[in-house]
């Protein structure tokens, strides 16, 4: 298993292993982006099923997983171990690759000022205002991906900056409607009943796994489900197990350059009433980003609604 880490541990073991395995030497065959174009599901496809990721968050993982997570824990302990040295290394090449351009050139202007549409807190007690509607724009590459137009340049370039380090990353969820979130919830609700229990209790239970209709963040339009390419194809399916792989290891040591954060982090469930979602990244500008990934807060503990 995993050792315990403390948060600031967990980042900095992150940041070492996003570098060794994205970054890190000649061997990086793993992390290289594979022929995502034609394993990745469709569009219409992951809208089928998206109801299904819901249902399986919990179903476990795989057998190829565990393999997976073994070797995951290997390279992680290796990290932490090697912790100091390897930071250092990593930085050194870290700056060789911003001095060359490769990561830095067209970068979003990382000064975009704290701003409150870009720190606005939606959560089950801070539902979204009834007829809310939020600009959006598609992200190239996909279908029916759309994101607040201003935050997808960020989103986007988060995204290829990632794949030309190696991280192929995979957009699985952004905006989603009130309409959209509502069928979605219905849906889950009428599930419950069938199996018996009464409305308000289906609901309850169904808003375990499906936020009610203008409280989740994708309804603001900031909110991003992300993995990599090639876990998606494999697993079609949002599980804990995806925070054992480098591209987990490269958002959780990058998402704070492009404005973003981790939304719901381990052992903060009491705070975000949200449980562990190692694949959800919220826009809030680069600024609030950065002060929330370093000092291991929350979006409601930044703003002061806790
Ligand atoms: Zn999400």
């Amino acid at each position: 298993m995993l050792p315990k880490l403390t948060w600031s541990a967990a980042l900095l073991a992150a940041c070492v292993f996003a570098f060794t395995a994205c970054f890190g030497g000649g061997d990086s065959s793993s992390s290289k982006p594979s022929s995502a174009s034609s394993t990745v599901p469709s569009s219409s496809s992951m809208h089928s099923s998206s109801s299904g990721v819901m249902d399986k968050v919990e179903s476990g993982a795989s057998d190829v997983m565990s393999g997976a997570m073994s070797d995951a824990s290997d390279a992680w302990s290796e990290a932490v171990s090697d912790a100091s040295d390897a930071m250092s290394d990593a930085r050194s090449r870290l700056n060789a690759r911003e001095e060359s351009g490769v990561m830095s050139e067209s970068r979003p202007a990382a000064a975009e000022a704290e701003s409150s549409w870009a720190l606005r807190l939606v959560n089950a007690e801070s539902p979204l205002p009834e007829g809310f509607s939020v600009e959006t724009r598609a992200i190239p590459g996909y279908e029916n991906r759309e994101f607040d137009a201003r935050a997808a340049d960020a989103l986007e370039q988060m995204l290829s900056d990632a794949e030309a380090a190696g991280c192929k990353l995979y957009l699985v969820s952004a905006y989603r409607s009130v309409a959209r979130q509502d069928a979605l919830f219905r849906r889950k609700t009428e599930a419950f009943m069938e199996e018996g229990f009464p409305r308000e209790e289906a609901e309850r239970q169904a808003a375990r796994y499906v936020a009610r209709p203008g409280t989740s963040e994708h309804n603001l339009g900031l909110a991003a489900d992300i993995v990599s390419a090639d876990w998606y194809s494999s697993n079609n399916d949002l599980t804990t197990a995806f925070e054992d792989t480098p591209h987990f290891a490269w958002l959780a040591a990058h998402c704070a350059d492009y404005g973003f954060i981790l939304r719901y982090p381990e052992g903060k469930e009491a705070v975000t009433g949200v449980t562990y979602e190692p694949w959800h990244y919220r826009y809030v500008g680069a600024d609030a980003a950065r002060a929330i990934m370093e000092n291991g807060l929350t979006l409601e503990e930044y703003v002061g609604k806790t």
